[in-house]
């Protein structure tokens, strides 16, 4: 059972949701689909933006979520 489990930790199981971005420059705001892997103590969580809202791209790639950088369609630059 122990090895069991250990070989689906390792497998890619992303937990999926969606996050509201909301640009304080502008005020404007949207829905992104992001994933990650599913182990929230990971150091790794692979944090990715799947799909971004309209008027809004990735300006910094980081594995965490509180460390990847969005970019408005303003300029502004903010955190997901
Ligand atoms: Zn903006």
């Amino acid at each position: 059972m122990g090895v069991h489990e250990c070989h689906i930790a390792h497998m890619a199981s992303r937990d999926r949701f969606e996050i509201v971005l909301t640009c304080k420059k502008c005020g404007f705001s949207g829905t992104a689909k992001v994933s990650e892997n599913d182990y929230p103590f990971m150091r790794h969580p692979g944090f990715e933006i799947d799909e971004f809202p309209e008027g809004m791209s990735l300006a910094k790639y980081a594995n965490h979520r509180k460390e990847t950088m969005i970019k408005c369609f303003c300029g502004e630059i903010f955190h997901a």
